[in-house]
């Protein structure tokens, strides 16, 4: 029998396959999707736009009307944007196209598992920077200086899964100091409420602004994102992609959904709202943290956070997400905001599973 691990190129060769843990529950919050789902006339819209759809022919390469519409949605040029099939493609081809050996990327932990991921497979040297280890905000001072070495300095915000919001003042200054890229990835920015770095791309070459239709936009499921950049950077993703990566049926489903992107404000404030309320109701019970969030998730903190989550799971049939082995996370679970009886469900199991199973006995 070969060994195939010694076939491998090392940096895959290190990699487990990826598992979501998605045990089969009555309510999932565990992986920050729109638990409403899509309204019912958008539904309807996006049915019959996959009705159209030319199966026998490949999809256009680089999704030219939903790129027109992303365009007119923030006002920019189609040649600023590209899209991926889910912003996970487009973060590792950002990888593939500017790191390699000898280019250096700044993380920020705790934050999004998959940037040191994909760097590292693409031979990138991860170095972190730590975000404050009680209110999880990204060190400034640090990071500017990191930066100015850096061929791709990646920040979150607000940040999966601390819920944290960086300024955009900030954002504008790191772009100035910043030697190569600065990745913005804003996957949840719908529900922050704040301005949008997209906004500095006029003055920014380097900025690299990552969105997706996946959270606010109830379609994890069809893998929709995309990135607006300047043209020299979406040139350099497009020469990297698989051509065909983005399938048709899922242009014609985002085309038909962020043309009625307005029918969704209603959910996202409602959203907005039960997390506010769920993080009061959870700062309630004894033992508890919570953190502020500008997402549509909270990180909590509780004694014996594995031993909670998997009594959630098995004795509530609610699945969170497990942070607790994480570093600086230690003892953390992330809540995915849902509808209300959903949320009074979560609200209800964890005050069941404190009061009388505090210390796990
Ligand atoms: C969900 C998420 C994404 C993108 O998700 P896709 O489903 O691949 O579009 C990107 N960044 C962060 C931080 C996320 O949480």
């Amino acid at each position: 029998m070969r060994d195939i691990k010694a076939l491998m190129r090392p940096s895959a060769a290190a990699l487990e396959p990826y598992d979501p843990r998605f045990t089969p529950v009555a309510i999932n919050l565990s992986a920050n999707e729109n638990t409403y789902g899509m309204p019912s006339s958008v539904r309807d819209s996006a049915l019959r736009a996959l009705a159209d759809v030319q199966i026998n022919r490949y999809p256009q390469p680089l999704a030219p009307g939903l790129r027109a519409e992303i365009a007119a949605r923030y006002g920019a040029d189609p040649a600023q944007i590209i899209v991926g099939n889910g912003g996970d493609e487009l973060i590792f081809n950002l990888f593939l196209a500017f790191g390699g050996e000898g280019a250096t990327v700044i993380d920020c932990p705790p934050t999004f598992s998959i940037y040191r991921l994909y760097a590292e497979l693409c031979e990138c040297t991860v170095i972190d920077v730590p975000r404050h280890p009680q209110t999880f905000a990204v060190d400034e001072p640090a990071l500017l200086a990191h930066a100015a070495q850096a061929r791709i300095t990646v920040v979150t915000t607000p940040n999966n899964p601390t819920g944290t919001l960086a300024p955009l003042s900030f954002i504008e200054e790191l772009c100035d100091a910043a030697a190569g890229l600065v990745l913005v990835d804003e996957a949840y920015m719908e529900f922050a409420g704040a301005p949008s770095a997209t906004t500095l791309l006029g003055r920014c070459p380097n900025l690299v602004v990552l969105r997706t239709l996946s959270k606010a936009f109830a379609l994890a499921g069809a893998r929709i994102g995309y990135v607006l950049a300047d043209p020299a950077v979406i040139d350099a993703l497009a020469a990297v992609r698989q051509p065909y990566s983005v399938n048709a049926f899922s242009q014609a489903v985002a085309e038909a959904v962020l043309s009625e992107s307005a029918c969704f404000s209603a959910t996202v404030s409602k959203i907005c709202e039960e997390r506010d309320r769920l993080a009061a109701e959870l700062a309630q019970l004894d033992g508890l943290t919570v953190w502020p969030s500008a997402a549509n998730f909270l990180l909590v903190r509780v004694p014996q956070a594995h031993r909670v989550w998997e009594r959630l799971r098995d004795g509530c049939s609610i699945l969170v997400r497990d942070l607790s082995q994480a570093c600086g996370l230690e003892d953390c679970l992330r809540i995915t905001v849902g509808t209300p009886n959903e949320n009074a469900a979560v609200t209800a199991a964890l005050a069941d599973i404190l009061a009388n199973d505090p210390e796990g006995e």
